[in-house]
């Protein structure tokens, strides 16, 4: 068995894969099956590109089916779900907002006043959208503007897993940015390893060490893109009843999930729901996750440990250097930007 360890260009950011495979291997070969799975996703999911399948879905006219293929099919399905588990926290239709606030595809050198919320209340794509699975169909009731940068790299690093999968790589550290999906463990059985970063503002950070067996995990954070009008920030994760960023004390949520898709998602949807609603669902829905909140100048972290957190991973919270100098650390990095 031979340590490989590829990595190339993707929605704005790097796709990486860490695995272990027999000795000469066509790496060649694996990169560009890498490559193509999350190309794929991408041109169907980013907002960046007006070729995507996403974009054509915006453009297209209300109350029709628009057919999608299936990867968009099962995210659209899945978006819908989080939506509606999430009570709306969660929520594709963004689009709008996102742009508004600076942070979509429309080009703007800066935003310098607070997007009024307006009169009227938010409708949830849940609301909006119908969808035929077994036709791979959408249809839209009003005008919308989707916007799947939320869970788009999740899914990615799902198919940069599958991609692995077939060709029967059963030990892999694979990544977008920071979403990251684990298989197996290295050859001398030890987990691999992912690192966690302190929320500071402009500044990279290790504040801890996740280790992972067949596990994924997903960070949102409010440190990595951001806006600052009159002296105050304004995260990228919009609270979509309020029409605005979110505004609480979590700087950041990190999730385990056996999907790195619902990872990215439910870190978004917790993110918005905060300290409060958000720990209270995820400890309800039995979820793996790490709630950092600010308290003034102090980081304090909360912990909640569904059944991966207490029988497979483990965290320390405090990394020792050691663990950092381990081969296949990955550094966990929220905020950059997904489907771009
Ligand atoms: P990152 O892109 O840094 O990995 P996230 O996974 O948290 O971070 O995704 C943030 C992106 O998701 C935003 O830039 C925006 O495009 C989109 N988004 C913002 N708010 C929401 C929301 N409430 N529900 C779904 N998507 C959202
Ligand atoms: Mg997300």
């Amino acid at each position: 068995m031979q340590r490989f360890s590829l990595n190339g260009k993707t929605m704005g950011t790097r796709y990486t894969a860490l695995f272990y495979a027999p000795c000469g291997s066509d790496t060649a070969a694996i990169d560009a099956s890498l490559f193509s799975a999350v190309d794929r996703v991408d041109r169907q999911m980013s907002s960046w590109n007006p070729a995507s399948d996403l974009c054509r879905i915006n453009a297209a006219p209300c109350n029709t089916w628009i057919d999608v293929p299936e990867e968009l099919a099962q995210v659209l399905d899945a978006c819908l779900k989080v939506g509606q588990q999430s009570k709306g926290a969660f929520d594709i239709a963004v689009g709008d907002l996102v742009d508004a606030w600076g942070f979509g595809p429309s080009p703007r050198a800066s935003v310098t006043q607070v997007a009024a919320p307006s009169g009227r209340a938010h409708t949830p794509a849940t609301a909006m959208l119908d969808m035929d699975r077994s036709t791979r169909r959408i249809r839209k009731h009003a005008p919308v503007t989707l916007d799947l940068s939320g869970i788009a790299k999740g899914y990615g690093v799902d198919r940069l897993a599958r991609c692995l999968d077939d060709r029967g790589i059963d030990a892999y550290l694979v990544g977008i940015d920071g979403e990251m999906r684990a298989r197996g463990s290295k050859p001398d059985g030890t987990p691999w390893a992912v690192a966690i970063e302190k929320p500071t503002f402009g500044k990279r950070e290790v504040a801890g060490v996740m280790e992972l067996r067949d596990m994924a995990i997903a960070t949102s954070g409010d440190y990595r893109r951001w806006i600052e009008i009159d002296g105050r920030r304004y995260s990228h994760t919009i609270d979509p009843a309020r029409r605005q960023p979110v505004s609480n004390r979590v700087a950041a949520v990190t999730v385990l999930a056996p999907t790195c898709m619902l990872a990215d998602a439910w870190a978004t949807a917790l993110m918005v729901l905060g300290e409060g609603e958000g720990i209270a669902l995820a400890r309800e829905r039995i979820m793996d996750a790490l709630f950092v909140l600010r308290d003034g100048d102090r980081i304090q972290e909360v912990l909640v440990g569904g059944d991966q957190l207490a029988s497979r991973a483990c965290v320390s919270v405090r990394a020792a250097s050691p663990a950092l100098s381990r081969p296949g650390l990955h550094s966990v990095r929220p905020g950059s930007r997904a489907g771009k």
